[in-house]
C-alpha cells in the first residue's frame, strides 16, 4: 500500500471476498445470499463493492432507496436489486430501472399496482414485507387475505419473495423474542404460500441472524455489516476482516506548555507539558464531536493516542506526548486496530453509524480490485 498522504478510506475487496466466503460457509450451500449495499455500501463505495460481489456470484442486492438502486444500474450492475423502503414518488423510475420494491402496507401495494399498470407491466417482481415485531415497516399477518385479494386476477405483479426483519439478532437476552418473530414469520409464509399457489423466496436473517439463528435461513439471507467485516461480537469480528480503514496523516506537531489550551473553547488544557498532533479530519468527515475530549483513541505507530479538546469541522488534535512521531506520519482512526466496533463504542454508538457517517469528502481508495 502506498504511504497515506491525506485522509483516506481504504476499501479492501479481498477482505470483502473473505467475509462473503466466511458467512456463506455458515449457511447451507443452496441458500441464496443478498448483499445489503444501502447508504453507499455502509459508507464505503457501493459501486466497487457491488461489482466485486457480482464477480463473486452474489444472488441479490438490497438498497434502502430507489436512487441508490438507480446508481447501481447506471454503473452496470445487472443482478436483482431489492429496494427496502421505496416511496411512490419514485415508482416510475424504479420500474424503468428494473428495481424490485419491498411492499409493506396496503397503501403502498395499491399505489404500486397502479404504477405497474400504468407502465404496462406484467409479472413485475415485488417483495412482500411482514412486520413480526420490529414495528417499523411491514404488513401485519391479518393483511394476508387482503394482499391476495388485491392481486387476484391481476397480471401486473409477481411475488418474488416474502420477508421480515428481526429486531435483536445480536442480543442473546432477546432470544425468546427473536424465536417468536421467526415463528410468526413461518406461520405467515405457510399461510401465504398455500393461498398463493406458488412458492416465493423467503428471508428474515441479517448478519447477526446468520450467526445466531442459522436454522431460520429459509432460502435467502441478507447481510450488510458482516460483509464489511464487523460481526457485532468480538468472536465473529475475529473471523472477519475489516473492509474499510480510515487513515490520515499528521499535519503539524505542537509543544504545549503547562496551562496552555488546545482547540475551540479552550476545552483541553493540562498542568504538564504535552505534545499534540493535528490531523486533517473532523466532524465534516464523519468523526463527530462526541469522539472528542478524551473519549476516543486513534492508532499512531501502534500506540493509542486520545483525541483531545473539541473536534473541529476539519481537524482533530491528539495527544502524542508519549509517542515518537513526526509530521507526515500515518495515523489510523479505525481499521484493524481499533476496529470500527471499538472506535464506535468510544462514543457509545455502533459501527453502522460510524461507517455510514464517513462523508463523501473523504477520498476512497480501493484495494484488491
Ligand atoms: C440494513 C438491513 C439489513 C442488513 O443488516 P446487517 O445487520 O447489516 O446485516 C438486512 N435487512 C434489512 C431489512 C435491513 O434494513
Amino acid at each position: 500500500m502506498p504511504k497515506t498522504l491525506e485522509t483516506v478510506l481504504e476499501i479492501d475487496l479481498n477482505a470483502l471476498e473473505h467475509n462473503f466466503k466466511y458467512l456463506k460457509s455458515r449457511l447451507r450451500p443452496n441458500t441464496k445470499f443478498l448483499a445489503v449495499v444501502k447508504a453507499f455500501a455502509y459508507g464505503s463505495e457501493a459501486i466497487s463493492i457491488a461489482k466485486k460481489m457480482e464477480a463473486l456470484g452474489i444472488d441479490y442486492f438490497a438498497v434502502a432507496y430507489t436512487k441508490e438502486g438507480i446508481a447501481l444500474r447506471k454503473a452496470g450492475i445487472g443482478k436483482p436489486i431489492l429496494v427496502l423502503h421505496p416511496q411512490p414518488i419514485h415508482f416510475d423510475a424504479l420500474i424503468e430501472n428494473c428495481l424490485e420494491p419491498s411492499l409493506y402496507s396496503p397503501k403502498i401495494l395499491q399505489e404500486f399496482i397502479a404504477a405497474a399498470k400504468q407502465n404496462n407491466q406484467k409479472n413485475y417482481p415485488v417483495h412482500i414485507k411482514f412486520n413480526t415485531g420490529l414495528n417499523r415497516l411491514g404488513f401485519s399477518r391479518n393483511d394476508v387475505d387482503h394482499i391476495l385479494n388485491l392481486l387476484k386476477d391481476r397480471e401486473e405483479l409477481k411475488i418474488t419473495s416474502l420477508l421480515s426483519h428481526l429486531a435483536a439478532t445480536e442480543d442473546p437476552n432477546e432470544r425468546e423474542f427473536t424465536l417468536k418473530q421467526i415463528d410468526t414469520f413461518t406461520d405467515i409464509v405457510l399461510d401465504f404460500e398455500e393461498k398463493l399457489g406458488y412458492s416465493p423466496l423467503k428471508h428474515i436473517l441479517n448478519t447477526s441472524g446468520i450467526i445466531n439463528y442459522p436454522e431460520a435461513q429459509f432460502n435467502m439471507v441478507r447481510s450488510g455489516i458482516g460483509l464489511y467485516g464487523l460481526g457485532n461480537e468480538p468472536e465473529i469480528d475475529s473471523q472477519l476482516k475489516p473492509v474499510v480503514a480510515l487513515k490520515t496523516v499528521i499535519s503539524q506537531i505542537h509543544k504545549i506548555e503547562p496551562h496552555e489550551s488546545v482547540g475551540y473553547n479552550r476545552a483541553y488544557s493540562s498542568n504538564t507539558q504535552r505534545v499534540t498532533a493535528t490531523l486533517p479530519i473532523g466532524h465534516a468527515d464523519g468523526i463527530g464531536r462526541q469522539y472528542g475530549n478524551g473519549k476516543a483513541f486513534v492508532n499512531v505507530h501502534g500506540k493509542m493516542a486520545p483525541i483531545i479538546g473539541n473536534v473541529c469541522m476539519d481537524m482533530i488534535m491528539i495527544d502524542v506526548t508519549d509517542i515518537q512521531c513526526s509530521e507526515g506520519d500515518e495515523v489510523v482512526i479505525f481499521g484493524e486496530h481499533p476496529n470500527a466496533d471499538t472506535f464506535a463504542a468510544y462514543a457509545n454508538t455502533i459501527s453502522y453509524e460510524l461507517l455510514t457517517a464517513i462523508s463523501q469528502r473523504v477520498t476512497r481508495v480501493i484495494k484488491g480490485v
